[in-house]
Parts: structure tokens; sequence; C-alpha cells
């Protein structure tokens, strides 16, 4: 395997009946190596399932990388809303879904992966906010679940600006929790130019969504939006030459988060394979 397959290897984000990731069939016809799964749902976290999943992806020749979870009730219809109900935040929903968390790590580690990730919701910024405690409590609980299962747990970049977040990281004070980086949700949530923040959270940085967006008029009140790879304003060849920089070798993971007709997906995800294709060969010459 010559260096330019070793490192870098394309990904997208797929689903098998939850979430709004492509289908496995879409990977293989692409010709994509990995993958990250948007968890299933729960009926369908079983062993038996785990197994033939596990069978269709080594037929595939596909590597699953990251179990991501989500939950019923996540809505992010706008900002005010997203921090409402999603993730581990919200206090009504805290306790079934850090259950329902650790079953979906369980799952992961039926599948053999190492990775388990999620949107942790909006951490408040104000340290001394009580929420901020309970929220620290949570992430260390999941943390040291999925230490027992042998796992890393990676927070999805978005909500948080950067100093935010390496500042909350610090004070979780568990050694396998790392960050998903997404650089598009930096744009659509308004928490800060993604290129500085990479810098800033590189250490940390052990997977990331190749997704594009837009500022919007004004950041962090209202979305951005959610533009095909290389057309929004984070700037990919600059983006994948600071992953370079900080050292990061991992999957480059598509994320296309709106649900859409399967051939305009499947030719949208294509292109973005197409071009990250062309920047690797061009960034590790
Ligand atoms: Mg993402």
């Amino acid at each position: 395997m010559n260096e330019s397959q070793a490192i870098w290897p394309i990904g997208v984000f797929a689903s098998i009946d939850a979430g709004l990731g492509v289908k496995l069939e879409v990977a293989q016809e692409l010709g994509v190596p990995t993958i990250q799964l948007h968890a299933p749902a729960q009926a369908t976290r079983t062993r038996q399932h785990a197994e033939a999943f596990q069978q269709r992806l080594r037929e595939a020749q596909i590597t699953l990388t990251a179990v991501f979870g989500g939950f019923e009730g996540e809505s992010y219809a706008d900002i005010p809303t997203t921090a409402r109900t999603v993730g581990l935040v919200p206090r009504e929903t805290r306790a079934a879904r850090t259950k329902e968390m650790k079953e979906i790590s369980d799952f992961a580690r039926l599948l053999g992966v190492p990775v388990v990730a999620l949107h942790l919701g909006f951490v408040p910024h104000d340290t001394t906010d009580p929420l901020y405690a309970e929220v620290l409590a949570v992430t260390r609980d999941v943390c040291d679940h999925c230490r027992g299962n042998g796992q890393a747990l990676h927070l999805e970049t978005g909500q948080e600006p950067a100093d935010a977040l390496v500042k909350f990281i610090a004070d979780v004070e568990r050694d396998n929790l790392f960050i998903n980086f997404d650089p598009a949700n930096m744009i659509l949530y308004g928490s800060g130019e993604p290129i500085a923040a990479l810098k800033k959270v590189g250490r940390w940085v052990r997977s990331v969504h190749c997704k594009d967006g837009t500022w919007a008029k004004r950041p962090g009140q209202e979305w951005g939006a959610e533009v095909p790879l290389g057309q929004g304003d984070v700037g990919i060849e600059n983006y994948l030459r600071t992953l370079k920089e900080i050292g990061y070798t991992g999957p480059l993971t598509i994320e296309r988060e709106i649900a859409q007709e399967p051939q305009r997906q499947k030719a949208e995800i294509g292109h973005a394979v197409g071009l990250l294709n062309e920047l690797k060969q061009k960034i590790l010459a």
C-alpha cells in the first residue's frame, strides 16, 4: 500500500434504517473504502443484525470507522430548537438518552468498532452555570462506559467555539474523549472560522467530516446553508492542508445531511469523492 492509500481513506456517513446517511450500496457503488454509521433503531441493535452487517461490510470491503449516536426527538429546525432538543444536554431526555448512548456503544462493540460519536448538544459557555457541571458528569459517565467497551468517544464539533471545546474536554478529564471535526458545522452554527478552530483543537481530532457550508447573514442566530463539498465557505483545499499540518491521517468522511433522492445524492457524493481524491493527490504528492 502506498502512502496516498494509507493516509486519508475516503469515507461516507451511512445509515441502515435511521438518520440521513447514504445507504451502504451507495458507498459500495462509489468504491468508498470506509464509512461512519448512524446508529440504527433499537430493534436493529442486536447481535444478529450486527453479524449480518459485518458480513455485508466484509463483502463490500468497507471498514466501519465509527458509530454515531442520535436520538428520537432531536430537531435541527433552527438554532434555538437544536439547543433545546439535541444530545445529552437537555435535562428532560438526558437519562433515557444516556442509557441509549451506552446501548449504542455496546452495539458498536458487537460491530468491533473502537469509536462512538455524538452531538453532545449545546454545552453552556458559562462554566459556572449548573448545567455545565451536569454535562461534564454525563460525558464522564458515557466515556467510562465506552472505555469498558475499549472505545473512544468523539464529540462532533459545531456548537462550541474552539476555546470552549478545549476547556470542556480538559474539564471532563477522560483520556478517551476526542473530537470528530466538522468544519461546515462551525460555519452553519456561526461558532467560528473552521480552519483557525481546527488548528486550536487539532491534538484531539481523531475523525473528521468533509462537509461544506455558507455563513448566515446573522451567524449564530440563524442557520448557514449546507452545500455540496467545494461550493461553500470552508475552503476544502485549505482544510485538507490544515489536517495534514496537525498530523491527521484518518478517514475523510463525506457527510451530506440533506434528505434527497438517491440519484442526486449519489451524484453529489461521487463528485465529493472525486474532489477529495484530486486534492489528496495534490497535497500528499
Ligand atoms: Mg458532521
